[in-house]
């Protein structure tokens, strides 16, 4: 049987037994698109959201990248990022970085990934730039890694409250908080490693005052 074939039947043994379990949970889920929190993490195959969280379908939104990065000319992000603060109203958003991601690693050698993944890895490039001098004190290189996908979650942070999006749902509605965090893969354990309340000052250079 080929990989995706395999997909298909283990879906619908998935969804006999969820059945079994609670003859109403499709009927439910169906009216049920209230998540409180949007989720914005790494494309690794490693870092599933529902899975890591315990949560179950329904309860979170979720967008993934290559290195959880947030682009202010992502058409993609930014219509998930709209709908879910627009929309859905969601109390939270999450940026989950993981130890060990590959694509942040990329960024910090001088491979030539060729366009499309060179222009999508400059931006962490940008995240080493601003924080070179406490990076390049850091003697071992898997920690320098692992400390620039840290610092790499918290620039994102700072991106999305950057957006007119966010500033807007802070101003009318206090929400959403933004938590960043880092996933490990060795212990499965989750990391918070920067908050930024709703309403927080920002540097004023990009904050909108006619929204
Ligand atoms: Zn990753």
């Amino acid at each position: 049987m080929k990989s995706y074939e395999k997909l298909l039947q283990d879906n619908k043994t998935w969804a006999a037994a969820q059945i079994e379990k609670d003859p109403g949970y499709f009927e439910r889920l169906v009216h049920l698109q209230t998540p409180e929190i949007l989720w914005i993490g790494c494309s690794d195959s490693r870092v599933p959201a529902n899975q890591i969280t315990g949560t179950e379908p329904g309860e979170i939104f979720v967008h993934r990248n290559v290195a959880n990065l947030v682009i202010n000319t992502d058409v993609n992000l930014l219509s998930v990022l709209d709908f879910a603060a627009n929309h859905l109203k969601v109390r939270h958003v999450i940026v989950c970085g993981h130890y060990g991601c590959g694509g942040v690693k990329a960024a910090i050698t001088k491979n030539d990934f060729k366009p499309v993944l060179n222009m999508w890895l400059r931006n962490i490039k940008d995240v080493y730039r601003l924080h070179r001098q406490e990076l390049d004190e850091v003697d071992s290189e898997d920690d320098r890694w692992n400390r620039l996908v840290e610092l790499n979650v918290q620039e994102q942070i700072f991106n999305l409250a950057k957006t007119s999006i966010i500033q807007r749902a802070w101003k009318e509605e206090q929400r959403p908080d933004l938590h960043g965090w880092v996933y490990g893969l060795k212990d499965g354990i989750i990391k918070p490693v920067y908050e930024m309340k709703a309403g927080t000052p920002i540097d004023p250079l990009y904050e909108y005052d006619d929204l």
